[in-house]
């Protein structure tokens, strides 16, 4: 039975099994395996042949199942005297450094993390606690990220996410070609942007071209202080919002003075603005009857819609002729919010036009947020923000996850 397991677990000469206990009523299997007597020790760092030292105590490490038996391997582990690096703990060929699983069970457990719908439908099926979950998530995206390259990252996005309750943020940089989150951090000031730049290596930071990003004056600073050469392109759904809140302000405000003369036109009517165009069907008269009233709802939504014209024109120069005809056109509407987003969007002109330049969008940190809901929704544990990191890395981050399941072939 010794020399099957052994096949089994790819274990070869100088290691050796050297008992096999089976517990049938533990369901479980103990490998007991043990380094050859007389060999010498390859020191971890350098490889050479060195002369054994002594024995760590025992160690174990989860295997993968056999049989539906928990599979345990047991060894102590050689320590050699290298002349070059003293005395230093064997490398096994199973398992990584300091890892408590075989590399098999832990490629295994990562696929099945990436399959499952919380950590703790992950921990159900894996057979380990929530905590080991997490420790296997945060070491899979550790290791993704010193082999991830950034070297083509030239377009990103910066953007800021809810975090747990309350007005908790996170700052997100994605590799907007490469599709993928490339860091998050806490807060979403300007010291949080400037962090979130840094994880950039410097020399990457100089290449990067473009960056899309709100009109907040924060990310702006950043970047202008990390990566002065890059330009910015506000983010064409982001200035959306404003248009829309706007509106909507617009609509607050003239649906309680109606009220108050028994008008309820605009009652269940907030949606109905915030629609790209015009909605079709059953609704259709009733909102072309709105806007044929000359309500100042409508004079507000008027504005935005021409405003949404501006993205399709051709180049920076027809983008300026669009905007200088919108602009005075909106400063004269009367309506405060209108006025207001407009000051706004002249202010930012130059990030706006870049979009013709440069026509990049955060719309991929958005198709993100479905799965940065469920990550929030399994929210056991993310008092630490370093969970949440880990698991939109581990997620939304492209990372090569599973350990190196060739360290079995190298020893
Ligand atoms: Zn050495």
């Amino acid at each position: 039975m010794a020399a099957h397991y052994g096949l089994l677990l790819g274990i070869q000469s100088p290691w050796q099994v050297q008992r096999v206990d089976l517990q049938v009523e533990a369901k479980q299997v103990e490998i007991v395996v043990a380094h050859a007597r007389d060999g010498s020790v390859a020191c971890p760092h350098c490889g050479r042949a060195c002369p054994r030292y002594d024995h760590t105590a025992e160690r174990q490490w989860r295997h993968l199942d056999v049989m539906q038996f928990t599979t345990i391997l047991r060894a102590r582990v050689p320590r050699c005297q290298c002349p070059a690096h003293g005395v230093v703990t064997a490398a096994v060929p199973w398992a990584e450094p300091s890892g408590r699983f075989t590399l098999l069970f832990e490629a295994f457990a990562v696929t099945v993390i990436e399959a499952s719908r919380s950590l703790t439908q992950a921990a159900e099926l894996l057979r380990v606690d929530w905590h080991t979950v997490q420790e296997i998530v945060r070491r899979a995206v550790a290791r993704g990220l010193v082999r991830r390259s950034t070297e083509a990252v030239t377009q990103v996005g910066l953007d800021e996410k809810s975090f747990g309750r309350g007005q908790d943020y996170v700052a997100l940089m994605t590799d907007l070609p490469g599709r993928r989150v490339l860091d998050v951090v806490e807060g979403r000031d300007t010291a949080s942007a400037t962090r979130l730049w840094e994880t950039l290596p410097a020399a990457q930071r100089r290449k990067v071209v473009a960056v899309a990003l709100d009109m907040s004056e924060e990310f702006a600073t950043a970047t202008c202080q990390a990566a002065p050469q890059a330009a910015l392109v506000y983010d064409k759904f982001h200035v959306a919002k404003h248009l829309n809140e706007a509106v909507d302000k617009v609509r607050r405000e003239e649906h309680r003075k109606l009220l108050q003369q028994g008008d309820a036109s605009l009652t269940h009517t907030k949606y109905l603005w915030l629609q790209g165009a015009c909605p079709e069907g059953e609704r259709a008269l009733s909102f072309a009857e709105l806007c044929a009233r000359n309500l100042k709802t409508a004079r507000a939504w008027m504005h935005k819609e021409t405003f949404g014209e501006f993205w399709a024109q051709p180049d920076p120069g027809a983008g300026l002729k669009f905007f200088s005809q919108w602009f005075p056109a909106a400063r004269r509407s009367q309506l405060e919010p209108i006025k207001k987003v407009a000051l706004t969007l002249k202010t930012h002109l130059r990030g706006l036009l870049n979009y013709f330049l440069h026509p990049i969008t955060n719309a991929l940190t958005e198709g993100f947020n479905s799965k940065i809901q469920a990550i929030k929704a399994d929210a056991r544990g993310f008092r630490r923000f370093e969970n949440y990191r880990a698991r939109i890395l581990f997620h939304c981050g492209k990372l090569n996850l599973l350990p190196d399941l060739t360290l079995r072939a190298a020893h």
